[in-house]
């Protein structure tokens, strides 16, 4: 049986038209992951997906919106019992929201913590400028026996990526990694059998228009080319590794 494409990360509530963008992934057979960046958004999303094969709603705070959408870290608290997939989460420390890391980090240690109390969540995480400190905090508070944690456009250094992998995490790649020859270098060094892809739709472009889930197959070839393996053999990978990262058990 053919394998199907997987976009781990895609914001599809962020599309023009969020109702055509799940149906499109619906369409194509691409296991998305439609992350959301504030819990205001999740009974919308969850509703869209209801009955959907493909697309899975994900339970979200985003690190940029901290700052303004801290608080909102009680309505996530509550939805939390009914979301099996939690993102966007994570630490952003960049210049532009350094101002707000320490508040961050005390939400994102929250979220790892409710995530290890409830147990079998599959998180989708964001650790921009921050590999460190986020991997510090899910050694710290999420054990893999736990949780599954997916490092979405991880940008950190390969020895991070190395402790990453060993503490059991995924990479979720995008084409727009794999654009520079840092990115390359750092995904060539990765197992195989962590590697995911996503999109971060509608925030990366593919041939100068937004990217959206069935476009993951792009990088699934520029994966391959990496790993001088045949294109079908890593889709076959990518959904198997998608397989034993649901088998994360409480
Ligand atoms: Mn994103």
């Amino acid at each position: 049986m053919p394998s199907h494409y997987v976009d781990l990360h895609c914001h599809l509530d962020l599309y023009p038209d969020f109702i055509s963008a799940v149906q499109d992934a619906e369409q194509a057979g691409v296991y998305t992951l439609a992350v959301t960046t504030t819990p205001k958004a999740w009974p919308h999303n969850r509703e869209v997906t209801h009955g959907t094969r493909y697309v899975r709603a994900a339970l979200g705070l985003h690190p940029q919106l901290i700052h303004k959408r801290g608080d909102e870290i009680s309505l996530w608290d509550q939805y939390l019992p009914e979301a099996r997939y939690i993102g966007e989460v994570g630490i952003d420390a960049s210049p532009r929201y350094y101002h707000s890391l320490e508040k961050q980090k005390e939400v994102f240690e929250h979220v790892l913590r409710m995530c290890a109390q409830h147990g079998k969540k599959v998180l989708s995480v964001h650790s921009v400028r921050s590999a460190k400190t986020v991997l510090d905090l899910v050694e710290r508070c999420l054990p893999s026996s736990k949780g599954a944690v997916v490092l979405h456009w991880f940008s950190g250094s390969l020895s991070e990526a190395r402790r990453a992998a060993e503490m059991g995490c995924y990479f979720s790649i995008n084409s727009q990694m794999l654009s520079n020859e840092r990115g390359r270098r750092l995904v060539a060094t990765l197992r195989v059998d962590r590697i995911l892809t996503e999109t971060d739709g509608p925030f990366t472009q593919i041939e100068e228009r937004v990217a959206c889930p069935s476009d993951v197959g792009h990088t699934v070839q520029a994966i391959a080319e990496l790993y001088k393996s045949p294109a079908e053999e890593i889709k076959d990978r990518i959904a198997a590794n998608l397989k034993s990262l649901l088998a994360v058990e409480p």
